[in-house]
């Protein structure tokens, strides 16, 4: 495989690498379309993939927490433990180590459109 692999969140801008603070301050607990850079202040976007993979996730953890969590033989209060266990891992570590960002294509396809035209 020639393609070279990023590790972790970066600016498709500025090469901004993102710190996992920075991942859960300007990225967890904002809304996505108001995702900026905390270096350049660009509005970035996390790429199709890295969305794919947090509904995948986001899923398992509803299925988990509706089907499995209620059947599991422990007590009321070890099964509030659990769900919230399941929540701080799909939000401190899947969702921030899943994280990639992508350039938002709009402007570029109008581009493409015109110029075929
Ligand atoms: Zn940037």
């Amino acid at each position: 495989m020639g393609k070279k692999k990023e590790a972790g969140a970066i600016c498709p801008y500025c090469g901004h690498k993102w710190t996992y603070k920075e991942k859960l301050l300007g990225y967890m607990i904002k809304p996505r379309s108001r995702t900026r850079c905390p270096k350049c202040k660009t509005y970035i976007e996390p790429s199709t993939k890295s969305i794919t993979y947090e509904y995948i996730a986001l899923v398992l953890l509803i299925i988990g927490i509706i089907f499995v969590v209620p059947n599991l033989p422990v007590l009321n209060s070890t099964r509030v433990y659990i769900v919230l266990i399941l929540f701080g891992i799909y939000m401190f570590l899947f969702v921030p180590l899943s994280l990639r960002f992508e350039i938002i294509n709009y402007n570029i396809k109008d581009k493409d459109h015109e110029e075929r035209n």
